[in-house]
């Protein structure tokens, strides 16, 4: 039996399992997908025990997305991108890399939301691990402006040197404050910060701000954060974070198996597991 997993620390309140175990089952797949919570000090050993394990491949969350890629033998362009994994698979030994985050988002917002980026004025908060890998894609759909707002203007700056380099002729500007997003002619509002995440969090862009004709995406999937709260009541286009996760777990199990995800299947399983929790 194949077995594969989550690699992280904390895991255990992982919601993959629940959704990669029923894609298996339903594509008649002997394999088992595990939780594998390991302290960073056994990092080194959960390496060099892949093979006795028989794993596979396995998805990388929080915090090793970025040190993982030390230990792999080749990286896919887009995690190369973003600096960051979220999937591996073994091949005859070797680790490959992937990072399906950024590509997971723009399919849900074009397949599950019926959405186009395509000659539309798109702001992104968050210069993070997800924010580079929604850049990195909606560069790819051809918006007709990318405006990027990052506390730590720094990070804002590299990934618009990046995808400058990445993009010929793509209009992108860093913007230093938020105020300063002029989200009165922008199409679409994506929060890939981890703020909205806590009950206690606010916002980050002003409220006034907010109008009908925005779509508003928060990447936070486990509540309604108080941005989509404040979009849902100035009559925006509204979505949160889970059918990001769907289609990022979705584009894993097709990296592994070469099979086409069981969508149906696998949005039920994480609908049930998010219930439970
Ligand atoms: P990360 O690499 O740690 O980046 C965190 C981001 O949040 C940075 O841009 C950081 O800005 C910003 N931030 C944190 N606290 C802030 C604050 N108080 N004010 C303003 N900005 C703040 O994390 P990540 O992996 O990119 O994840 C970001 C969010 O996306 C999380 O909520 C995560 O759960 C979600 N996510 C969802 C999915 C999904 O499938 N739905 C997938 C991946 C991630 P600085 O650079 O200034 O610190």
């Amino acid at each position: 039996m194949n077995i594969y997993g989550v690699l992280g620390y904390p895991a255990k309140h992982s919601l993959s399992p629940a959704m990669h175990n029923a894609a298996f089952k339903k594509c008649g797949i002997e394999a088992a997908y595990k939780i594998f919570e390991v302290p960073p000090v056994k990092l080194p050993v959960f390496f060099s025990s892949l093979a006795v394990k028989n794993i596979s491949g396995f998805n990388v969350t929080v915090p090793y997305k970025e040190t993982v890629v030390r230990y792999l033998h080749k990286i896919s362009e887009e995690a190369s991108f973003i600096g960051a994994v979220n999937t591996v698979k073994i091949v005859r030994g070797k680790l490959h890399g992937f990072n399906t985050d950024g590509e997971g988002f723009v399919r849900h917002v074009k397949e599950g939301c019926g959405m186009s980026f395509t000659g539309k004025t798109v702001a992104v908060l968050g210069a993070g691990g997800a924010g580079k890998g929604v850049c990195f894609h909606v560069c790819r759909e051809k918006p007709k402006e990318l405006r990027i707002y990052n506390r730590d203007r720094a990070k804002s700056l590299t990934l618009y040197n990046r995808l400058l380099q990445c993009f010929d002729g793509i209009r992108v500007k860093v913007i230093a404050n938020a105020d300063d997003l002029c989200l009165r002619d922008a199409d679409m509002l994506i929060n890939a910060t981890s703020v909205g995440m806590r009950p206690s969090d606010g916002m980050i862009v002003p409220r006034p701000a907010l109008h009908r004709g925005l779509f508003v995406y928060d990447l936070v999937y486990n509540r309604n954060t108080a941005l989509l709260e404040a979009a849902g009541a100035a009559g925006c286009r509204i979505s949160n974070g889970l059918g990001m996760l769907l289609y990022q777990g979705m584009l894993a199990f097709e990296v592994w198996t070469r099979k086409k995800a069981p969508k149906e299947c696998m949005e039920e399983s994480l609908r049930r597991a998010l219930r439970r929790r």
